[in-house]
């Protein structure tokens, strides 16, 4: 089974509030997209991978990725102005044969290995894709802009979902053909009927959002 993964690190990152993009913002002296592509170059599960890095940012991903000796890295192409069009652009350099695609954010660096293997399990059972998610355990309210409570919604059943998503590599190229958008790949599978699994994700997955975000994963590392 060949396994390929796209690294998004297209984002602008404009809350870090950073001259450059959020994908070469710092995070303990190295660029933040150093650590998650180290980590999936390491993985037993991942065969190459496909970076997209910001317009322009291209040449300087690509040193990153010589740098750190990451061999598995096949292309590095430039990513679009929303996240499902990033996808679209590392997608088009994962060759036919790939069996399974499996998208990663670099906003996201703390990447368990154990968590790409719960992801890839799903799909040798049948699902079209599998995402880490986190029970959600707080109350959940929709505010209106005056900070009025609307309503409060149940939280049962409710997860909030992470990367890496594994998918079959010919369903996503289905979902992501139609230039539709969504906030993750999942949605965009969903929307065309594929089902997709929910597996234990890791809080440690937390997303890069803040200056505060960035120091919480650099103590980690
Ligand atoms: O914007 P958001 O925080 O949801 O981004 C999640 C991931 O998607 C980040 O790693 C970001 O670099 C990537 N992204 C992208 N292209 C975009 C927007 C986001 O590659 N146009």
């Amino acid at each position: 089974m060949s396994v390929w993964a796209i690294l998004v690190a297209a984002g602008r990152g404009e809350r870090l509030g950073q001259d450059q993009p959020k994908a070469f913002a710092k995070l303990n002296d190295q660029a933040l997209m150093a650590e998650p592509l180290r980590r999936l170059d390491e993985s037993d599960w991942i065969d190459a991978i496909v970076l997209v890095a910001p317009p322009g940012w291209e040449e300087p991903a690509i040193l990153l990725a010589e740098e750190l000796g990451c061999d598995k890295v096949s292309a590095c192409v430039a990513g679009g102005e929303r996240r499902s069009d990033s996808v679209r652009a590392g997608l088009a350099e994962v060759p036919a044969y790939a069996v399974v695609v499996l998208v990663h954010d670099a906003a996201r660096p703390f990447l368990p290995e154990e968590v790409i293997a719960r992801v890839l399990a799903p799909l040798s059972e049948g699902w079209d894709g599998a995402v880490p998610g986190l029970r959600v355990s707080d109350t959940l309210k929709r505010v209106a802009s005056d900070g009025g409570v609307e309503e409060t919604i149940s939280r049962d059943g409710l997860w909030a979902v992470q990367t890496p998503q594994a998918f079959a590599a010919e369903v996503l190229r289905r979902a992501v053909a139609g230039g539709a958008d969504a906030t993750d790949c999942a949605g965009l599978v969903e929307a065309g009927g594929g089902r997709v699994k929910v597996v234990e994700g890791d809080a440690r997955l937390l997303k890069v959002t803040t200056a505060d975000d960035l120091a919480k994963i650099a103590s980690w590392l």
